[in-house]
């Protein structure tokens, strides 16, 4: 059996608590030296969670080979800078299905298969398998939902049953919730009381239980909260509300969590988190503020555009800027709810998102001309490389009816189209580019200078292309086709020649950044932003959103 330590993350009382941030957090105070996989095990039946709707499921996050996972995986490669394969997420669906195949296949010869063992068995096999095949030093395995949950049961008598496999090779750490009345104006600790004594009933003797609080939790009610959980009162780690999720490591670190799992781990040294912190009081206060204006659809859910929020974040941290976001609803713009001149009023840039479907696109290239005209920065993901390619052969080139067939499948010109060969057929017959894919970079182009040099290396998650029959048109009109695959036929980034700052790439560029790395296209944007708003500074009267 593999070294492999493990640590167990569970969390109860309620959802939502931030337990993948959390483990993320730990994960990164582990990382000196130490190869770390961050394993999430999720109770819904979908395989991947690539078919839900990011309205109900927040955004999907889609790794280096492909895989599209929950977006706690952002947080954990965020955090840690390791690029996380599909394999590390389990979901009852994937676990269920390698078991009904193994069934099918005969290899249980007229056996009963079962919950359990079987499906204990295979999530455990599942785990030691990984840890052997990454030679992991440490494997952290957070389990989703709540304890007590029904479709989480095999993942929690899983976890539970490997103590028994490893002994004091696992550590279990568990996230639960201590609320503040205000009426009576104190913390309160029976919801996390029973919620431990839940998970003792379920046979997990925590070894750090993590709190979360609005406030810091005081000595005395560690105190006493330990006496009921029958643990010692520094077990118990103050997890209280904070400006960034970026402070939570050096929150944790400063409440001793390090002291109880770092012997366990066999970790001596203190983590290095001099960049980090530095970094972070930067988020917390910065010279400069400014205001980037993101035109999508969704904009009731922030969690779908999670990524391209802390991209903004990474790169705001890195110029001492704090980043302020004005949502604008792209059908309220297409529906002349509101003028463009007034949704992008006083920003100092604008960012569209990637997206599906012809709702709002066309106010999205509403949003995405005016920046073109006046000199707004612009970043455009993936649609909204695809929608700037649209509208500047509309207003550019002279193709009026320019469109996309994923927009209008009868259009006369198909500038944005389904390209069939580039396809790889998956299972489900579904047709999605996914996963990290090469872009040769045009020399002396911005975008290779922002990469530093003629490579990029980015993921993606689309099915249409700008259509090669029009790259001569594009280029003869003046826009930059500066990045293509190596075959030369699919466009990568554009760039639009003497405006400050118009980029846009079919990829997902926010995927890759990173706190003390961000992404290239993200920095350059932000610092554009930022060289407008000292240029011509102006008073916003509404109230943005703070990020
Ligand atoms: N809808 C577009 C496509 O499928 C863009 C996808 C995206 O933005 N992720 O190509």
């Amino acid at each position: 059996m593999s070294r492999t330590k493990f640590i167990i993350v569970t969390g109860g009382v309620l959802s939502g608590l931030g337990k993948g941030t959390a483990t993320a957090a730990i994960s990164r105070l582990l990382r000196n030296g130490k190869r770390i996989v961050t394993v999430k095990c999720d109770g819904y039946l979908n395989v991947d969670p690539g078919t839900m709707n990011p309205v109900e499921h927040g955004e999907v996050f889609v790794l280096e080979d492909g895989g599209e996972v929950d977006m706690d995986f952002g947080h954990y490669e965020r955090f840690l800078g390791v690029a996380c394969k599909f394999d590390w997420n389990l979901t009852s669906g994937k676990v269920f299905m390698r078991l009904i195949e193994r069934e099918r296949r005969g290899d249980f010869l007229g056996k009963t298969i079962q919950i359990f063992p079987h499906v204990i068995n295979e999530i455990q096999q599942w785990w030691f398998e990984l840890a052997e095949r990454e030679k992991a030093d440490i494997m952290t395995i957070e389990i989703g939902g709540t304890i007590g949950d029904w479709e989480n049961s095999w993942f929690t008598e899983a976890a539970r049953q490997l103590k028994r496999r490893v002994g004091d090779d696992v550590t279990y750490i568990h996230l639960t919730y201590v609320p503040f009345l205000d009426s009576v104006g104190e913390p309160k600790s029976k919801p996390a009381q029973r919620d431990i004594a839940q998970l003792r009933e379920l046979g997990i003797i925590p070894d750090v239980i993590i709190a979360r609080s609005k406030m810091p939790l005081s000595p005395k009610f560690k105190e006493k909260l330990a006496t009921f959980c029958d643990v010692n009162p520094e077990q118990i780690i103050s997890g209280h509300d904070i400006d960034s999720i970026y402070e939570i490591p050096l929150i944790f670190d400063s409440e001793g969590i390090m002291k109880i799992i770092g012997p366990r781990l066999g970790i001596t040294q203190n983590p290095d988190l001099v960049q980090w912190r530095k970094l972070v009081e930067r988020i917390k206060a910065p010279k400069h503020t400014v205001t980037i204006a993101i035109g999508g659809k969704y904009t009731e859910l922030r969690d779908s555009y999670a990524s391209i929020i802390e991209a903004l974040n990474h790169s705001g941290a890195n110029v001492d800027s704090r980043v302020m976001l004005r949502w604008v609803e792209s059908t309220d713009v297409e529906q002349g709810r509101r003028s463009v001149e007034e949704a992008l009023k006083g920003v100092d840039a604008l960012l569209v998102p990637g997206g599906f479907g012809s709702r709002g696109t066309e106010g999205k290239m509403a949003l995405i001309q005016y920046a073109r005209e006046r000199g707004l920065p612009y970043l455009g993901i993936c649609y909204g490389l695809q929608l700037a390619v649209i509208e500047f052969c509309r207003n550019v080139c002279g193709l009026a009816d320019a469109n996309s067939t994923e927009i209008d499948p009868d259009t006369k010109n198909p500038v944005v189209d389904y390209l069939p060969d580039q396809r790889i057929i998956d299972r489900k017959g579904g047709t999605m580019r996914l996963g990290a894919f090469e872009a040769v970079l045009k020399e002396g182009s911005m975008i290779a200078g922002l990469y530093g040099g003629t490579r990029a290396i980015e993921r993606h998650r689309h099915r249409y292309e700008v259509n090669p029959v029009y790259h001569e048109i594009l280029l003869k009109n003046g826009l930059g086709l500066v990045g293509m695959s190596p075959n030369g036929k699919l466009v990568e980034f554009i760039e639009l020649p003497g405006h400050p700052y118009f980029v846009a790439t079919q990829a997902h560029n926010e995927l890759t950044s990173r706190l003390e790395h961000p992404n290239p296209l993200f920095l350059g944007f932000v610092t554009a932003a930022l060289k407008r708003h000292l240029n011509n500074p102006v008073q916003l009267s509404t109230v943005e959103a703070n990020i």
